[in-house]
């Protein structure tokens, strides 16, 4: 059964206890989000392409230069935005979702649906182009999703999703760019 309760307008709607959590804990202030996982502590995909502009090489200080300091806090410091702040979250022309930090595809249009949470969602990303790992925080046990191609935090995958993958990748839409067809 889901959960309603009335922060917000729309009310927001969440899935299960640990998403209401999720939800509750999103909005709290800088100080007491997660410590900063260092980039370098995920798990990448092995490098083919050892160029200067490879995204993996950046400095914390070029993170910091490319993105927005909401963009850093959410890619590079595991942070979520505050639930239903998204312009992306009403999005529903078609087109294709962008990794913002280093313009990765991550989702396509046809995979995106309403999942009442203000966060925009996805059943699936494009195959390859985000990597996972356990994430602890926040007393919960979660699964937290990345672009592989530059490690860029994105949200968390959750197990309540729509057919035909039954999987929800709540997504912080300031980690995304919308590209329309
Ligand atoms: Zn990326």
């Amino acid at each position: 059964m889901a959960l309603i309760f009335s922060l917000g307008n729309p009310p927001i709607q969440a899935k299960n206890i640990n998403n209401l959590l999720h939800i509750f804990r999103s909005g709290l202030p800088l100080g007491m989000a997660p410590q900063c996982p260092h980039i370098t502590k995920m798990p990448l995909r092995p490098s083919t392409d050892a160029s200067a502009t490879d995204p993996r090489q950046l400095s914390e200080a070029e993170w910091k230069a490319r993105l927005t300091p909401e963009q850093y806090r959410v890619m590079r410091c595991a942070g979520t935005e505050c639930a239903g702040l998204s312009p992306l979250n009403d999005e529903k022309r078609p087109g294709r979702f962008h990794c913002a930090a280093c313009d990765s595809l991550l989702f396509e249009s046809a995979t995106k649906f309403d999942s009442g949470t203000g966060w925009p969602s996805f059943y699936a990303a494009v195959p390859g182009s985000v990597g996972t790992k356990r994430d602890a925080s926040f007393g919960m046990i979660r699964t937290e999703f990345h672009c592989a191609q530059c490690g860029g935090h994105l949200g968390h995958v959750f197990e309540d999703g729509p057919r035909p993958t039954g999987l929800r990748y709540c997504t912080n839409g300031v980690a995304l760019r919308f590209d329309p067809a």
